[in-house]
C-alpha cells in the first residue's frame, strides 16, 4: 500500500522505515493526508508481520516536522458560526481527538517504534516523536525541539501535554509548554525527552541497532509500576508544582491567555487518570481554546498573517522580483550598526558609511560583538562569523557606494543632514537603485524632496533594538512608486524581518498609536490615578510595561517637544489634554527628562533598582490608591481602546489599508496585548456597533480622543467587519 505523504519500506531484518516527506512542500506538516498516513502506517506494523520494528524520519533536509497545518487550523478556528455552540465545540474535539487516537495507536502497536529525528521537530511534529517508543536526534544545534502552541494561543493537542510530563515530570513540561520555547538537541537529552543523539547520517544505523537489541514496544506509561517522575499532582512533590505554578502563572500572563491556563488543568487532571482518560481531557481543552476568540485571533496575527506579510502580500502586483546584493548603510550609529548586523546575516555586502573612519568602524564592532557571542555558546562556527563580518565594509567614502541596490539612511534625525545625505549617496546609484531613510518622525514626501528621483524614495523603518525586532515599517511618500516599494519589501524578506506598509502622516503608523498608550498613562495620572496602579494595569492589559516607564524610556523632554511641535503645526485643531500640563512641569520646572538623566516618573540611582519619584504625588493630587478591581477593568479598557481607536483613524486616514498591517505592526511594533490579535482584531471581535458605543460612552466620560472616526460609525451602521471587508476585497 503507497501513502501520499510518507515512502515506506521495509528492510531485509523486518524492520520498516517511514520516511515523512510531504511532496511539494519544503517542510512537513500534519496535513489531514499525512494524519491518514500516519493512522495507516501505525495498523501496517501492528498486523504485517513481517514487520518487527519501525522507524519515523524525514526526507526533508528542512526538518523532520513543522506540526499542524496552521492554515488547516485557522480556517477551523472559531468554527462553522452557522451550527450551535455545542455542535461546534463537539466537531473540535472530534477533529482534536481524532489525532490523539492515531498517535495513540502508533505507541500500543506492539512492535518497537523510533522517532529517527534528523531535523526541527515542533509541535505536532514532536508530539508523534513523544508516541513512539525511542527518540535519536540528530547533533546540530540548528536543530529545535518544542511545543510552541501557546505562542499562539493554542496548547498541544496531540497529546504533549500528558505524554511530556509522563516523561520528564510536570515542572520541568510545564515551562516548557507554557513559554512554547524549544530546546536544542543537548538539552533535550539532559531533560529526558529524547533518548539519544546521532552524528550526522547515522541516526537509522542507531535506530535499528536499538530495535535489534532492546526494541521495548511498551511505553514507561502502559507499565504496572509506572510513577510520574517528580510525583503525582496530589503527591507532595507535586502539589508544590501546581501551587507555585498557579501563581507564577497569574503573574506572567494577568490571566490574559486561556492556553496557559489550560494547559495548566491540561497536565494537573491528566496525571491523576491513566494516559486514554488523560488524551480525552487534552482533546476536550483543546477543542474550548479553538473556539476561543484568544485563539482564533493570534492565530491570525501571529501566524498566518505574519507569514503572508512576510511573504510579501503587500507587494504591488506584477513587479519582478528583485534581490539587493549590496547596501549602504548611512550613519554607523546605534541604528545603522544593528541595521548593518542583520544585513550581513543575510549575506548582504555591506558598506557602513559615517563621517569618521572611527565612527564607522565602531559599527562594524557591533556586529563583531554580536558575532562574537554567538560562536561563544556554540551557536556558529567560527570561520562563518569571519565570513559574514567580513561583508561589512566601513568606510567615509561615498565612492564606496557606487553598484548599491539600496540605501539606508541612518544619520541623525535632521533635515538638513538627512537632505545632504541623499544627494551624495543618489550621486552614485544607479537609475534602479533604491534610496530609504530609517527616520522616525520626519515625513517621507518631505525628505523625498531632496531626492532627484522621488518615486525611488521610501521609509525604511526599523525599531530598537535592531537585532531583536521583527517588524519593519515601510512608508510611502506621495511619490513612492511601485519599484521602490517591491525592492523594499524584497529586502526585508532577505534580512527575515517582516514588512508592513503604511502611507505617509505625522508619526507614521507604530509610532502614533503607541504614543496614545503613553499618553493615556499621563492622562490618568494627571486625573489622579496612583503611579504604581497605572504602570502595574497597563501590564495587566498584556501590554509589556507600564506607560510610565516606557515614557521615562522614551525621553519626557522628547515627548514635551513632539508635543509642542504638534501643538503650532495643528493649531486650532489641536486638542489638549490635562497631562499637557503634567510633562511640561515634569520638563521645564524639575528638568525631570526620563532615564536619560536618571529623573523622570521614576528616580534611577546608580546603585539599585528604579523607584517612583516621591515628588509626583505633590505634582498631582493622587486620589486612588488602592486597585479597587472595577476601576482596574475600566483602565484596562481605557488602555486598549484608546490605542485601538487611533489604529481605526489611521484606517480611516488611509495611513493604513490593510487589517494585517494594524495587527502585525501593533504586537510586533510596540508590543500591544498580543492576546487580542491586534488593534483591529480587537474592534472586529467587539463588533463594530459596540465599539462605537462604547467608544462614545468614553469621549463623554473622558473626553474626545475616544471619539470613533466615521469610518468606525459607517462600518457599524453597515454591520460590517475590518476582516471581513478585506476578504470581500480579496475576492
Ligand atoms: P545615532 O546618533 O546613534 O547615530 C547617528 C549616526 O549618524 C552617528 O554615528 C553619526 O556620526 C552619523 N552621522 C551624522 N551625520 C552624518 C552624515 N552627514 N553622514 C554620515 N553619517 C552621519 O542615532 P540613531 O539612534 O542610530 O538614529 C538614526 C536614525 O534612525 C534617526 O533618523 C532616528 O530617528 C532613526 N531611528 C531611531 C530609532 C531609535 O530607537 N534610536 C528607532 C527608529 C529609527
Amino acid at each position: 500500500m503507497a501513502f501520499e505523504t510518507f515512502r515506506f519500506d521495509v528492510d531485509a531484518d523486518g524492520i520498516a522505515v517511514a520516511v515523512f516527506d510531504v511532496p511539494g512542500r519544503s517542510m512537513n506538516t500534519l496535513t489531514a493526508e499525512a494524519l491518514r498516513d500516519i493512522a495507516a502506517i501505525a495498523a501496517r506494523i501492528r498486523t504485517d508481520n513481517a514487520i518487527r520494528g519501525a522507524i519515523l524520519t524525514s526526507g526533508k533536509p528542512s526538518g523532520f516536522c513543522a506540526g499542524a497545518d496552521l492554515g488547516e487550523m485557522g480556517d477551523s478556528a472559531g468554527g462553522d458560526a452557522s451550527l450551535s455552540e455545542e455542535e461546534r465545540l463537539r466537531r473540535a474535539f472530534e477533529n482534536g481527538y481524532g489525532f490523539n487516537r492515531v498517535l495513540r495507536e502508533l505507541e500500543t502497536c506492539g512492535k518497537p517504534v523510533v522517532a529517527a529525528i534528523n531535523g526541527l521537530a515542533l509541535g505536532g511534529g514532536l508530539e508523534v516523536c513523544l508516541a513512539t517508543h525511542y527518540r535519536i536526534v540528530t547533533d546540530n544545534p540548528r536543530i529545535q525541539l518544542g511545543l510552541p502552541e501557546s505562542k499562539i494561543g493554542l496548547l498541544p493537542g496531540g497529546g504533549g501535554t500528558q505524554r511530556l510530563p509522563r516523561l520528564i515530570g510536570a515542572q520541568k513540561a510545564l515551562e516548557l509548554i507554557q513559554t512554547g520555547n524549544p530546546v536544542s538537541p543537548q538539552e533535550a537529552l539532559k531533560l529526558g525527552i529524547v533518548n539519544a543523539i546521532a552524528a550526522p547520517g547515522t541516526e537509522l544505523l542507531k535506530a535499528k541497532d536499538w530495535i535489534r537489541t532492546k526494541g521495548d514496544p511498551v511505553q514507561p506509561w502502559d507499565k504496572r509500576d509506572y510513577k510520574v517522575p517528580g510525583g503525582a499532582p496530589q503527591s507532595p512533590g507535586g502539589s508544590g508544582v501546581f501551587t507555585m505554578g498557579n501563581a507564577l502563572l497569574r503573574k506572567t500572563t494577568y490571566n490574559n491567555f486561556p492556553a496557559q491556563k489550560f494547559i495548566m488543568s491540561c497536565v494537573y487532571e491528566g496525571l491523576q487518570v491513566p494516559i486514554d482518560a488523560g488524551l480525552r481531557i487534552e482533546s476536550r481543552y483543546f477543542a474550548r481554546l479553538l473556539m476561543h476568540p484568544v485563539a482564533k485571533n493570534m492565530i491570525r496575527s501571529m501566524f498566518l498573517s505574519m507569514q503572508e506579510l512576510g511573504k510579501g502580500a503587500r507587494r504591488p502586483r506584477g513587479e519582478p522580483p528583485t534581490d539587493v546584493k549590496k547596501v549602504a548603510v548611512i550613519g554607523a550609529g546605534m541604528m545603522g550598526a544593528g541595521i548593518a548586523y542583520v544585513q550581513a546575516l543575510a549575506g548582504i555586502e555591506t558598506i557602513l558609511l559615517d563621517t569618521t573612519i572611527e565612527a564607522a568602524q565602531k559599527g562594524k564592532v557591533y556586529t563583531q560583538g554580536l558575532l562574537g557571542q554567538q560562536v561563544e555558546r556554540g551557536r556558529l562556527a567560527q570561520d562563518k562569523a569571519d565570513a559574514t563580518l567580513a561583508l561589512i565594509k566601513p568606510t567615509t567614502d561615498y565612492a564606496d557606494v557606487k553598484g548599491a541596490d539600496l540605501v539606508v539612511e541612518a544619520v541623525y534625525e535632521n533635515r538638513e543632514i538627512k537632505a545632504s545625505v541623499t544627494k551624495l549617496a543618489e550621486a552614485q546609484l544607479g537609475p534602479r537603485a533604491v534610496f530609504g531613510s530609517n527616520t522616525s518622525t520626519l515625513p517621507i514626501t518631505g525628505l523625498a524632496e531632496a531626492s532627484v528621483r522621488p518615486e525611488n524614495f521610501i521609509g525604511i523603518h526599523f525599531f530598537s533594538p535592531v537585532d531583536r525586532m521583527g517588524l519593519v515599517e515601510l512608508i510611502l511618500g506621495k511619490a513612492t512608486g511601485d519599484h521602490a516599494l517591491a525592492v523594499a519589501i524584497d529586502y526585508v524578506k532577505k534580512i527575515r524581518k517582516t514588512p508592513i506598509v503604511v502611507n505617509d502622516a505625522r508619526g507614521f503608523y507604530t509610532s502614533r498609536c503607541f504614543g496614545t498608550y503613553l499618553a493615556e498613562g499621563q492622562e490618568m495620572l494627571a486625573e489622579g490615578i496612583a503611579p504604581a496602579i497605572i504602570d502595574n494595569v497597563g501590564r495587566m492589559t498584556g501590554m509589556p510595561r507600564g506607560p510610565l516607564e516606557l515614557a521615562d524610556d522614551v525621553a519626557l523632554d522628547l515627548a514635551y517637544k513632539v508635543r509642542e511641535q504638534t501643538r503650532k503645526d495643528m493649531g486650532d485643531r489641536y486638542e489638549a489634554g490635562p497631562s499637557d500640563a503634567l510633562i511640561e512641569a515634569m520638563v521645564v520646572k524639575y528638568g525631570r527628562f526620563g532615564r536619560k538623566n536618571g529623573k523622570g516618573f521614576y528616580d534611577y540611582p546608580a546603585d539599585g533598582k528604579k523607584r517612583l519619584w516621591p515628588g509626583l504625588t505633590d505634582l498631582v493630587a493622587v486620589r486612588t490608591r488602592e486597585a479597587d478591581p472595577a476601576a482596574v477593568e475600566v483602565l484596562k479598557k481605557r488602555f486598549l481602546y484608546r490605542q485601538a481607536v487611533e489604529a481605526a483613524r489611521c484606517f480611516g486616514e488611509g495611513v493604513i489599508t490593510d487589517p494585517r498591517d494594524g495587527d502585525v505592526g501593533a504586537i510586533l511594533g510596540w508590543g500591544f496585548a498580543p492576546w487580542t490579535g491586534g488593534p483591529i482584531s480587537l474592534i472586529d471581535t467587539a463588533g463594530l456597533a459596540t465599539f462605537v458605543t462604547e467608544c462614545d460612552r468614553m469621549a463623554q466620560a473622558y473626553g474626545p480622543r475616544f471619539a470613533p472616526p466615521q469610518i468606525l460609525r459607517d462600518m457599524a451602521a453597515k454591520g460590517e467587519t475590518f476582516y471581513g471587508n478585506a476578504a470581500r476585497k480579496a475576492a
